[in-house]
């Protein structure tokens, strides 16, 4: 994976193994296998489920094609 599965850029870094983090929109993908989980970091550094919206989902189901 090379695009942000959220805002579908490409300004992404690799945090961790998986583990992957979206400049542009500020949130943290981790990619296993076929499962995808995204993550907003908030300001104290900690993650939450990034779930917000069900336009992410569509997005999501996409990006696996
Ligand atoms: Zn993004």
């Amino acid at each position: 994976m090379t695009t942000c599965p959220v805002c579908g850029k490409r300004g992404i870094g690799k945090v961790g193994a998986g583990q992957y983090y979206c400049w542009d929109c500020c949130v943290e993908f981790v990619v296993r296998d076929q499962d995808l989980k995204i993550f907003n970091v908030e300001a104290d550094g900690t993650l939450t489920l990034y779930n917000d919206t069900a336009q992410s989902t569509v997005n999501l189901e996409v990006q696996k094609g």
